[in-house]
Order: structure tokens, then C-alpha cells, then sequence
């Protein structure tokens, strides 16, 4: 790191966004560092400012707002964890917590920095997509709100202009329907994901799923939403052999989005297995 890198810790978001507003190209948002830090490191991010906003009260709280479920962009992986209304109506992104790196990590990394960061491995994607949640983001003149798929671009690149921040997300709460996360990595513990996916399901009286949402992380550039197998599940009785087909669906997508690949071989298997175990438990048996 640099000798001429200024580090500053705004006590409001009103101070922040002013200087983010007059010094926003060169200014290095940190939340909780776990991200920045490793890029600071390897020289590969060089501003002049390093602007801490992890104590900023208006980027904190989980809460129910107008019918949406709000979450602060600086509330840490292991709040999310640990919160009661999150068990009621957001279990599934408190199981991608549960599995996110370790417990020191945890205690201070922020879903508002796994989001901006925009690693196509972010474990909070997924389940973030599958709530429909929206993010807020607010600069010195105002805010907008932008579908949460519409912040990566590219890989590690993101729609969030210089001078904004991310306040926080608005979900769609989970009104008591199946849902589940799982992920695969190379070990089970301080493992980035090789692929994730996050499902939401609900099915009838005679058993055909009437509602689905899905999501799939790692397996492309950017986390996606597979509308495709949803319509192609919602209206059926769940079987194995759907299912299957359903996988491979979710498979054949990957390999059109990512094309072949040195790790394609590995991944075929491993989704379409992942598929099977985040899917499973919607099959009837008799
Ligand atoms: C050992 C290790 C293991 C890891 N394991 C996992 C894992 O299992 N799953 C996973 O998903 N990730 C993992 N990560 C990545 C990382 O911990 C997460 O991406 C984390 O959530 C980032 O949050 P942060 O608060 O530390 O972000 P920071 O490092 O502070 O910031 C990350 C990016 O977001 C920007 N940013 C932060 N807050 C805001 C805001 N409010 N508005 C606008 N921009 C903002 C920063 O400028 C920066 O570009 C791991 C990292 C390490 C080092």
C-alpha cells in the first residue's frame, strides 16, 4: 500500500455520500475489508481515499418496511445468521450465511460488499435473486433502485457509479414456502463456491409446483435466475425423472452462457447433482 493513501470514517451517510460526491473515482469504499483488503494487497486497487463506512448507523438493521423486508448494506454475514426475522422470512439466505467462509470472516464481511463486489461466487446472490430483492443505492442528489441482477455487469464489475453507495436491499419475504441453498466448494470450510443455487418452491393441493424461483451461482459470469426450468417445472408433479431432465436444462444454460471449459466436465456432474440435492425433497413419495 501506498504512503499517500487517506483513510477516513464518516460518522453519517450525508458526510459520506458529500465526499464520495466530490472524490468518488478515487476513493476505495470499505465495509468489512475482506474484499479490499485482498486487492489493496495485490496492488490490483490504488486509490487515493479509503472511506470506512462499516460504523455507519444508516447501513445497518434488518427490518419490516412497507410490506418489504429491509436489510442495511453494512448488516455483517453473521447477523444475518443470528436474526430472528431472517429464520421467518428469509431462512434461505441464512443458510448461504451458515456456509459463507468462517466465523471470523463472517463476523465482518457485509452482504452490501458481497454484492457490490461482484465475484460471480458471491454467496449472497442467489438467494438475494430468488426474493426479487431490489438494492437502493443513493448518491449526494438522491436515490434509485435497480433489480438486484442489474449490479454486475461483468465479472468483478458493477453498475454502481463512483459517487454511489449501496444503502440497502428490499426483499420479497418468504411467505412460508420450501426453500433452500446449497453450494459446493472444495473444502467445507473457508471454501469459495464452484457452484450454488437457491430455489424457493411451493406446490398444490395435487401436488404440481405452482410456484418456483431459482438461482444459480459460480456457473456463469454473472448470477443468474433460471427462468427457463422454473416454467419448465411449474404446472408438474415433481419426479425424479423431471427433475433430471430439469438439471440437465440447468446444465445445457451454463454451457451456452460460459461455453466449454477446462472445468465444464467437473461442473456437468456437480450441478446437475447440486440440482438434485436443492430439488429432491419436492418429489412425492408415495
Ligand atoms: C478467506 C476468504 C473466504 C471467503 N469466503 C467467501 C465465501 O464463502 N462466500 C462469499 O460469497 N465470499 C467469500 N469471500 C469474499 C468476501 O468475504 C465477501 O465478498 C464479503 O461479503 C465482502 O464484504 P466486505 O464487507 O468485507 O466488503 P469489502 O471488502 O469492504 O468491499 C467489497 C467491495 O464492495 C464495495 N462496497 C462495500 N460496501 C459498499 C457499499 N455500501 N456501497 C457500495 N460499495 C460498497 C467496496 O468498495 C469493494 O469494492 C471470502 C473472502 C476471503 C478473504
Amino acid at each position: 500500500m501506498g504512503a499517500d493513501l487517506f483513510y477516513l470514517r464518516p460518522k453519517k451517510l450525508d458526510d459520506a455520500l458529500k465526499f464520495l460526491g466530490d472524490h468518488g473515482k478515487e476513493t476505495a469504499i470499505v465495509a468489512g475489508g475482506t474484499d479490499v483488503m485482498v486487492n489493496l494487497r495485490s496492488g490490483e486497487l490504488k486509490p487515493k481515499y479509503l472511506m470506512d463506512v462499516s460504523r455507519l448507523p444508516e447501513l445497518k438493521g434488518i427490518e419490516i418496511k412497507d410490506g418489504g423486508l429491509r436489510i442495511g448494506a453494512g448488516v455483517t454475514i453473521s447477523e444475518i445468521y443470528t436474526s430472528p426475522i431472517l429464520t421467518r422470512l428469509a431462512p434461505v439466505l441464512q443458510k448461504a450465511s451458515y456456509k459463507f467462509a468462517s466465523k471470523q470472516i463472517r463476523n465482518v464481511a457485509t452482504i452490501g460488499g458481497n454484492v457490490a463486489h461482484c465475484s460471480p461466487c458471491g454467496d449472497m446472490a442467489p438467494p438475494l435473486i430468488i426474493h426479487e430483492a431490489k438494492v437502493v443505492l443513493k448518491n449526494s442528489d438522491g436515490e434509485r433502485t435497480i433489480p438486484i441482477q442489474d449490479v454486475p455487469t461483468e465479472p468483478y464489475r458493477s453498475s454502481i457509479d463512483p459517487e454511489e453507495m449501496v444503502v440497502c436491499f428490499i426483499l420479497k419475504p418468504n411467505e412460508n414456502v420450501f426453500s433452500d441453498f446449497q453450494k459446493i466448494g472444495r473444502r467445507k470450510e473457508l471454501a469459495i463456491s464452484r457452484a450454488s443455487m437457491a430455489v424457493m418452491a411451493e406446490k398444490d393441493v395435487e401436488g404440481k409446483i405452482k410456484f418456483m424461483r431459482l438461482a444459480l451461482g459460480s456457473c456463469t459470469p454473472t448470477p443468474q435466475r433460471s427462468t427457463d426450468v422454473e416454467n419448465l417445472l411449474i404446472g408438474k408433479v415433481p419426479s425424479e425423472t423431471l427433475l433430471w431432465e430439469a438439471g440437465q436444462m440447468v446444465v445445457n444454460k451454463m454451457i451456452e452462457t460460459s461455453g466449454i471449459r477446462s472445468s465444464t466436465v467437473y461442473k456437468e456432474r456437480a450441478v446437475q447433482g447440486l440440482f438434485m440435492r436443492t430439488l429432491f425433497s419436492l418429489v412425492k413419495h408415495e
